[in-house]
Order: structure tokens, then sequence, then C-alpha cells
């Protein structure tokens, strides 16, 4: 125990607890059929502390586009500095159920002929669009104006969420690899 993190009572103090994303490669349907079974990859260190122990932590219900029931994710919880890390699929956000890749069809009809994907919502393609303009100004400034499917892509490649509203920094998010128990 870190003798500093002890209050002035001699209680130990726990840490702030943090929250964080791994993201996966998963399968949707593969998830959906298998519920609790699925092999989600089970963090080896915190990736807050690096503390070697790594506890399950129950599931959360996630929905997404492409079902319509909830799918059971797995959680995971970290005993040293109670940092809670949530599994997520590769190729989607944190807390948006659209996949990246129909987040960008969307953005590219607007940009490239000036319409909205029929197949989907309005408003929640006005609200993605939005966003990114947003997101746009405030990281890369004007010039971008008139590239927002390049500055999609931009903020895609650096890991940064391209859509979001939050200027709250987003939860750290890693990619790992699946692999089996
Ligand atoms: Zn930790």
């Amino acid at each position: 125990m870190n003798p500093t993190a002890l209050t002035n009572n001699g209680l130990y103090k726990a840490p702030k607890s943090e929250f964080m994303i791994i993201f996966v490669s998963a399968n949707l349907k593969k998830i959906l059929q298998l519920k609790e079974k699925f092999p989600w990859p089970r963090p080896k260190i915190c990736p807050n502390c690096k503390s070697h122990k790594v506890w399950g932590h129950g599931f959360l219900l996630a929905y997404f586009d492409e079902s319509n029931s909830g799918i059971l994710i797995r959680r995971y919880r970290c005993p040293d500095c109670s940092t809670v890390i949530r599994m997520r699929p590769a190729g989607y956000l944190a807390r948006f159920q659209a996949s990246i890749k129909t987040i960008r069809s969307s953005i590219a009809s607007k940009v490239i002929k000036q319409r909205w994907l029929p197949v989907l919502n309005r408003t929640r393609q006005q609200h993605w669009f939005r966003g990114l303009v947003r997101r746009a100004k405030a990281f890369l400034g004007d010039t971008w104006k008139e590239n927002m499917v390049k500055a999609f892509d931009h903020f895609v490649t650096h890991k940064m969420n391209p859509v979001t509203r939050s200027f709250k920094p987003e939860p750290c998010s890693f990619q790992m690899e699946p692999t089996e128990e």
C-alpha cells in the first residue's frame, strides 16, 4: 500500500476510481448468441495502475443498431485502483449505437450528395454532423470546414470520437486483440 494514500486517521483512502474502455475485435452476433459465455479477453494488467490483478465485474447491457435487444458486455475491475474497465466491440464509438462505418456513410452522404442517408433517422444524422463540425472547428480550425469526411477520418485515426458533444477528455481507450483464456 502506498503510505501517501493514508488519511490523517490512518485509514486507507481509495484512489479516485476511473473508467476505461478497451476495444476488442468481437462479433456482435456471436456475443448475442453466447451471452455470458462469450470469451471476452481479460486484460492482463490494469491499464490505469498496471496492477497485475484484474477481476471480473459483471456485465452491462449495451445497445447497438445491429441488434433489437441489448447485448451483454463484459466489465472488469481493478481492486487496487478501482478502475472499471468496459469492453467494447471495435468498430463502435463509446456511447454511440451506430457503427463508425454507418456514421461515416452519413457524413459522406451529407457532404457529397447534400442529403442524409434515407435509411436512418434524420435527427440522429444531424446530431452526428453538428457534433463533427463543432469538433473540427475546436480541434482542427476553419481550414477543415470544407472537408468533413477528411476531418472524420482524422479523428478516428487519432482515436478521438469524431462526433461526440462532450469536450471532457474521453475515457482512455485501448485496442486489445482477443485472446483465448
Ligand atoms: Zn488499477
